[in-house]
């Protein structure tokens, strides 16, 4: 092995580490900590965030990653290690420890405010604290800037290279122009599924049972993770034989803990797909945000809404509660589980409406970072977006602008992610089907044909690529937004027999 990397690898073993103590904390925090632990475990926390920072950023590895940039006689793995470390150091460089400390207890304070302030709908008292916030992050984008970004596309980079404004203005502009008009005549219609079954009383115990069979039913490998639960759900993983999910149950709601199941699920199948000799390096995880958000829609959507998915379990499921859905059918449930809905809060809102959720946030972060609106406009603003793109406006800020945490943590530039990841699964599902019989896997219940689909053309590359160069690889074509506008206008025409109207 090259020498240079051989002894980066011990800054690299540290790094791995101490990475997979802090995901160890996180978990615990969210799923068992006691509630009083946090302060004490946060200041431990501190302190492995320093360690974690001065294993990469010391002389030697410095020196290290600088040498083996020149270098040719490394694997594509290792070349792909060491861009992206030197990425890191680029931007860690051009801001100081003493600002990146100002901004994290800034965001944190912020955060802390938003709970609070959320929950007594108080905007005036958060938006002092969002306007810094705001300040900050344009005054960080300033310095880290390439030249030709503009403010708002560093933060769109950090969670999707390649996906800057001028891409999105395209992405999002084809989905107002088609998903828009959908959402109305749908909503004219009048036609609505009877959804009454889903509110019925569950028992939290028999959906437990029936959880943990869809997640290995769906290749979750209970030997290589384990499931918990957590009042919203989310997946890490410390490497590929260690991936953790969450779900929620709500007694009342068949529907959450099975979708949010089906949704982690697909996002662990990546984790536990990442080749061995990529796990526990700076590549060893899913490509970006949007691809990580692409693979867990795709299964929760594309593949679990579909009624050839539910054909051969949805006995199983009337088995766990016969009572409950003794006078619910296939069909029913199957319109039951793609009820559009335009409605005010995103993370419960349905598969089509959902890229208009994310379609305000968008245009309202761009506004915020590139045009100056002030803070104290931005809930009039959100609610304007909301009455043009969905047709409802909320009546409180804890409904409209208030609702997610992103912004007050200095997220900007995340919300985007989630809608290309929508749009990526429905490029790669394409693509999937003209080499599958997807329907057909389904009601075989081969799920794995699917999933070894997806571990061979997208799981397999880990970080090593970006978002882009894997769609282009996979399906031949670089990003193209109308599958996703075209799956969705063909599957709600038909389910809301939109043709015949
Ligand atoms: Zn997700």
């Amino acid at each position: 092995m090259n020498q240079h990397y051989e002894r980066l690898q011990t800054y690299l073993d540290k790094r791995a580490a101490l990475l997979s103590a802090m995901t160890l904390m996180e978990w615990d925090n969210e799923t068992l900590a006691p509630v009083k632990a946090a302060e004490k475990t946060a200041r431990c926390m501190g302190i492995l965030t320093e360690g974690l920072y001065h294993s990469i950023v010391n002389a030697e590895a410095i020196g290290l990653i600088h040498q083996l940039q020149e270098e040719e006689d490394l694997t594509e793995i290792q070349k792909a290690v060491v861009r992206t470390l030197a990425k890191e150091l680029e931007k860690l460089e051009k801001i100081s420890p003493k600002d990146e400390r100002a901004y994290s207890e800034l965001v944190s304070r912020s955060q802390m405010v938003w709970q609070k302030a959320k929950v007594e709908d108080d905007y005036d008292t958060f938006a002092p604290y969002l306007e810094q916030v705001v300040d900050m992050t344009r005054k960080r984008n300033a310095c880290c800037r390439k030249e030709g970004q503009r403010l708002y596309d560093v933060s769109l980079y950090e969670y999707e290279e390649g996906f800057g404004i001028q891409e999105l203005d395209v992405f999002f502009a084809e989905l107002k122009k088609t998903i828009v008009p959908l959402l109305k005549r749908i909503q004219e219609s009048g036609v609505q599924p009877n959804t009454d079954f889903v509110y019925r009383t569950y028992e939290v115990e028999k959906q437990k049972q029936f959880n943990l069979w869809l997640a290995e039913y769906l290749g979750f490998d209970l030997e290589k993770g384990v499931i918990g639960e957590s009042e919203h759900p989310f997946t890490t993983n410390l490497h590929n034989e260690d991936v953790r999910i969450t779900t929620h149950y709500d007694p009342n709601n068949l529907l959450s803990a099975i979708f949010s199941t089906i949704h982690e699920t697909g996002h662990a199948l990546y984790e536990m797909h990442i080749p061995d000799e990529m796990t526990l390096t700076p590549v060893g995880s899913g490509a970006s945000c949007g691809m990580h958000e692409s693979q867990s829609r795709m299964m929760e959507n594309m593949i679990a809404r579909s009624r050839a998915f539910w054909e051969p379990i949805f006995g199983k499921l009337k088995e766990c509660f016969p009572d409950q859905l003794e006078d619910v059918d296939l069909d029913q449930f199957v319109r039951a589980i793609n009820r559009v809905q335009a409605d005010l809060i995103r993370t419960e809102s349905d598969e089509l409406t959902y890229c208009l959720h994310i379609m305000v946030r968008y245009e309202a972060e761009k506004k915020l970072l590139e045009e100056s609106v002030p803070v104290s406009e931005l809930p009039s603003l959100w609610n304007s977006l909301y009455q043009e793109y969905l047709g409802v406006v909320p009546e409180c800020n804890r409904d409209g602008v208030m609702q997610d945490v992103h912004w007050a943590g200095g997220m900007f530039g995340y919300f985007p992610s989630y809608a290309l990841g929508n749009a990526f699964a429905a490029q790669l599902y394409h693509k999937m089907a003209q080499e599958l019989d997807i329907p057909q896997l389904l009601r075989d219940g081969q799920i794995s044909g699917i999933s070894d689909w997806l571990a061979e053309h997208v799981h397999c590359y880990g970080a090593t690529k970006t978002a882009g160069e894997i769609l282009q690889l996979a399906t031949g074509e670089s990003f193209n937004p109308q599958y996703y506008t075209r799956y969705l206008t063909e599957k709600y025409t038909r389910l809301y027999r939109l043709e015949e109207k």
